[in-house]
């Protein structure tokens, strides 16, 4: 099947019936029926309709290699300059469907296993590698239109450099088993978002492994037996989009996984057993560059989003004189315009790989991923100044259909807005920056894509300084 439709998107995550739980329960019938997962269904769903909207089908999908069929165009492994524009361009129209802030959209997964797949040139003639599975995964995927959730990290229990798990019972998930039918994997990962909600997991090892047995890369169906996810509390605030805005609609939902002795059948094994494969497909592969790729594009709409609250703010209670406001304004506008501009640089300074596919230019991407994470948590705070006890005057819908109603329109309007416009406007402030949804959006942009420290770090140690040094050195050795 090719690219599909929000409905069939839904059935299938229904028929599913993975074992997720929530609040010490399991969910049980529909889980787009549930109320922590219905929101973030329906808004996936529409976006999975936009592929077949006549207006954008031509950004959402590019023809099947394989079939002419259309399928989603996150799945296009780019070639020329061209492909990179067409790949940003359709995240960053799923991203406008919810102003960024589905930081799990499918397409972030898709690009991963896309680029994945296109290196999988290094796992040839690897020891317990296995290539050709990883390209007929990939294919797979594309034809059907899967959608998937990811797991790279260990459980938090010791993060010393040279910890060593000693333990009778598997802590960080491992390989306790073989047979002929698979790899038999035991223990837990962290931390899936959208856990139990796409048709399939991804779990490859990202790095730092120093016991071959934590080592491996696989996809399975999220209801593989054996295969479990524990969720965190459910941050939907409710169904309504007054009071709850965001909420209501992308609490996307964090999971930490389990496998119980779960079967990975071999065609699904891309590679085990394999220390320093472990440790280095992440970093040889074109991963970064592209899996940045489209986060960056998809974080560029989050920040017009951002900006465009701003501004709203300011224009509805009339700040907009005062020079720290418009301070603090430029500092989104300057975070925009340098994340829009390191976006296409990196494209402009793209280059084939030795596999013959357009990696945009990775050194870019890095540079963009280390400033994202800081001015994120920066919006919030400036989101909070602004709008100072704005964003606690905010009654809620019902407040509004009561008695009170009088009260509120009168002493709640604005200098642009009346009282409901302008309520609306701060309970998305709000919804934005402090309710447990906001606050876990702050959360999840600074740790996304790994610990920010070690991601500078990983930018010091891997950018060439040395052409400046020597010209340092020549300067002070002139006469
Ligand atoms: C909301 C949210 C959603 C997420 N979703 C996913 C997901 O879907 N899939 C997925 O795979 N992951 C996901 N993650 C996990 C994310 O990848 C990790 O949070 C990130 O890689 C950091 O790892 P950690 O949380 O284990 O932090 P830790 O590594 O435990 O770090 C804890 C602290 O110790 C410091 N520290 C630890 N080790 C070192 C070191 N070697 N050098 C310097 N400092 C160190 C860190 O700087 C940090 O301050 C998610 C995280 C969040 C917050």
């Amino acid at each position: 099947m090719p690219a599909i439709t929000g409905k069939k998107y839904i059935e299938r995550i229904d028929k599913l019936q993975a074992n997720v739980w929530v609040d010490g329960k399991p969910v049980q019938g529909r889980i787009s029926e549930h109320t922590a997962f219905k929101g973030i269904l329906r808004s996936q769903a529409a976006l999975y309709d936009l592929q077949h909207d006549t207006t954008v089908n031509h950004i959402m999908t590019y023809s099947s290699p394989i079939t002419g069929e259309p399928v989603g165009m996150s799945y296009l492994q780019p070639k020329t300059k061209e492909d990179l524009v067409k790949r940003r361009k359709m995240t960053q129209q799923w991203a406008i469907a919810s102003n960024g802030m589905m930081g799990r959209s499918p397409d972030y997964m898709n690009t991963v296993l896309m680029a994945l797949a296109s290196s999988s040139g290094f796992l040839k003639g690897k020891e317990n590698c296995f290539p050709e599975r990883l390209v007929a995964f990939y294919e797979y995927a594309r034809e059907n239109d899967l959608s998937l959730t990811h797991s790279f990290v260990n459980p938090q229990v010791n993060r010393a450099q040279f910890y060593f798990e000693d333990s009778d019972e598997p802590i960080a998930a491992k390989i306790v088993a073989k047979n002929e039918e698979g790899i038999i994997v035991k223990g837990a990962r962290l931390l899936a978002t959208r856990g139990g909600i796409t048709d399939e997991i991804a779990v490859f090892s990202a790095g730092g492994i120093q016991d071959k047995a934590n080592g491996f890369a696989f996809s399975i169906p999220s209801n593989q037996k054996g295969l479990k996810f524990i969720s965190r509390e459910s941050f939907v605030g409710g169904d309504s989009t007054f009071n709850y805005p965001l909420s209501s609609r992308y609490e996307e939902m964090d999971t930490i996984v389990v496998f119980d002795e779960c079967l990975v059948p071999w065609e699904r094994v891309f590679y085990y057993d394999n220390l320093p494969v472990s440790n280095t497909f992440a970093t040889s592969s074109s991963f970064h560059p592209f899996s940045l790729h489209q986060a960056i594009s998809r974080q560029i709409i989050k920040t017009e989003f951002i900006l465009g609250v701003v501004q709203s703010i300011i224009d509805s209670i009339n700040i907009s004189d005062y020079l720290h406001v418009q301070e603090k304004a430029s500092e989104i506008i300057i975070a925009l315009e340098t994340l829009k501009a390191l976006v296409i640089k990196s494209e402009v300074e793209a280059k084939l790989d030795e596999w013959g596919f357009m990696r945009p230019d990775q050194r870019t991407l890095h540079v963009a991923s280390n400033i994202f994470p800081k001015v994120y948590a920066r919006f919030s705070e400036i989101i909070q100044q602004i709008s100072a006890s704005g964003i606690m005057s905010i009654p809620t819908e019902n407040a509004f259909q009561s008695e009170l109603k009088k009260d509120l329109d009168h002493y709640l309007q604005s200098k642009s807005d009346d009282a409901e416009t302008r309520v609306k406007l701060f309970r998305l402030a709000w919804d934005l920056t402090m309710s447990a949804y906001g606050t876990r959006e702050v959360q999840y942009e600074r740790y996304f894509y790994g610990d920010p420290v070690r991601l500078s770090s990983q930018l010091y140690y891997t950018y060439d300084k040395e052409p400046f040094v020597k010209r340092v050195k020549d300067f002070i050795e002139i006469d």
